[in-house]
């Protein structure tokens, strides 16, 4: 039989019709080939934005997206093996404790990370800051690493899945990013090509995050967790705050001293929190514990019992990074000049809005605007005073760590203007909005 020609595909998902697997598995395959044009393309990614994908659709595309390159091949590690994914927030820092932390647990982590873009941080960035330390590794070497250590944190390369690569650059310059069924295939075609057998997705939700409200960001959850859960694999989300920074540390080298900090059972109790829930679920889906108060009672003895450091430092290790970073973060250079940002008067902190903060580690280079920019590693933002924090007039609310010589007038503003005083506190927000898995997903579609 004759198939529909790719001109009627784009035509068929512009009237709303499904496109069988295949038909999407042929488009795919002809975008990488160069018989189906970008522009047309873009044309049928428009199509899916007003029309939507069908949970049997965005696993096809899923697939098709993932088998445009390699799936890295970890059969020789044993158990069950977890990746988390964040959708990115401002001083997210918890993937480089994370790793360690489970992995010494008894879970292998492989993680494939991103870099920084716009005002959300990228873990690979926060690495590269450990004298070293190398994120571009051979596929074997990964593997090998995940084998011997229990964890690799690397960056994608050119080889994983590279049609979302050329996807997500057409979403980007077409208004089609906001799509949950192409975020959900693009999230899930990489994830799926580490190899691994289950995630835990962190979807962070508030002025800092990719989403901005708790139904769009419960919407995205759900469509990962059905469709990852219908491509084989364990998934559970979680939906955390990003209203305000996480943690105390924005910027890389800062970012992942306090990372560091967490592995010796330091450093501030909201990032601490995170990276025990997230840590959890990724104990029970790997087969380590029964449930979340077992897995934190694991959790807690790999920190207590110096594990935890133990894994961590052979990671850095194994992947060319100074070992010594860990028991001594001061060997993360930082840059030297500190600037304090006062309180202008008395009250409380009621929010500090994770959007202007994370524009303001941008601007002092800590972070880009284009993919091809370099970072500077060593600049960053401490916010000492935190959402609920009572203030006295001239306490320092924020501290800037700059290049000596910077111009930062503007940045003191920016980062002052993030902070909203009042005279009585405001009531604490929780931290873990919701939890998603297999069994509270409905049977709606992603569309
Ligand atoms: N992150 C991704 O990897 N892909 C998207 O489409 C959006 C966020």
């Amino acid at each position: 039989m004759q198939g529909r020609t790719l001109v009627e595909l784009i035509a068929a998902k512009r009237d709303g019709a499904r496109l069988d697997p295949t038909e999407i598995a042929r488009l795919v395959q002809a975008l990488m080939t160069g018989e189906l044009a970008d522009y047309q393309m873009a044309a049928w990614l428009m199509a899916v934005f007003f029309r939507g994908l069908d949970d049997e659709e965005t696993v096809a595309l899923t697939d098709a997206m993932l088998r445009s390159g390699r799936v890295l091949d970890l059969d020789g590690v044993s158990g069950i093996k977890v990746d988390k994914h964040s959708t990115g927030g401002v001083g997210d820092k918890v993937s480089i404790a994370l790793a360690p932390l489970v992995a010494a647990c008894g879970v292998p982590v492989p993680m494939v990370s991103g870099r920084g873009l716009g005002h959300t941080g990228g873990t690979l960035d926060k690495l590269e800051a450990i004298p070293g330390f190398r994120t571009q590794l051979a596929a074997e070497d990964f593997a090998r690493i995940v084998r011997e250590v229990g964890c690799c944190m690397i960056g994608q390369t050119a080889e994983i899945a590279p049609a979302d690569k050329r996807i997500y650059a057409l979403r980007d310059v077409t208004a089609t990013v906001e799509c949950i069924p192409l975020i959900v295939a693009s999230i899930l075609s990489k994830k799926l090509a580490e190899g691994i057998d289950a995630l835990v997705l962190d979807v962070k939700v508030g002025r800092g995050a990719f989403m901005k409200d708790i139904s769009s960001a419960r919407a995205l959850a759900e469509a990962i967790v059905r469709v990852g859960t219908r491509a084989g694999k364990r998934v559970v989300a979680l939906l955390t705050d990003m209203q305000a920074p996480l943690g105390v540390a924005v910027g890389n080298a800062v970012e992942t001293r306090e990372a560091l900090d967490l592995l010796l059972g330091e450093g501030p109790s909201d990032l601490l929190e995170c990276t025990l829930c997230l840590g959890a679920n990724m104990l029970c889906l790997g087969g380590a514990a029964n449930d979340e108060a077992e897995a934190r009672v694991k959790l807690a003895d790999a920190i207590a019992s110096g594990r935890a450091v133990r894994t961590a430092e052979r990671m850095i290790e194994a992947q060319g990074g100074d070992p010594g970073v860990v028991a001594d973060r001061a060997r993360v250079p930082v840059a030297p000049e500190e600037i304090v940002i006062e309180s202008p008067r008395d009250g409380f902190v009621v929010q500090v809005d994770a959007l202007v903060i994370g524009l303001a580690a941008v601007a002092m280079g800590a972070g880009r605007t284009r993919a091809d920019q370099a970072v500077d590693h060593g600049v960053g933002i401490f916010v000492d005073k935190k959402r609920g924090s009572q203030v006295a007039r001239g306490e320092p609310l924020a501290r800037l760590r700059v290049r000596a010589g910077s111009d930062t007038g503007t940045i003191e503003e920016r980062v002052l203007s993030a902070f909203d005083l009042a005279d009585t506190a405001a009531p604490p927000c929780p931290l873990v909005l919701d939890r998603i898995d297999v069994s509270s997903t409905s049977g709606h579609d992603c569309g």
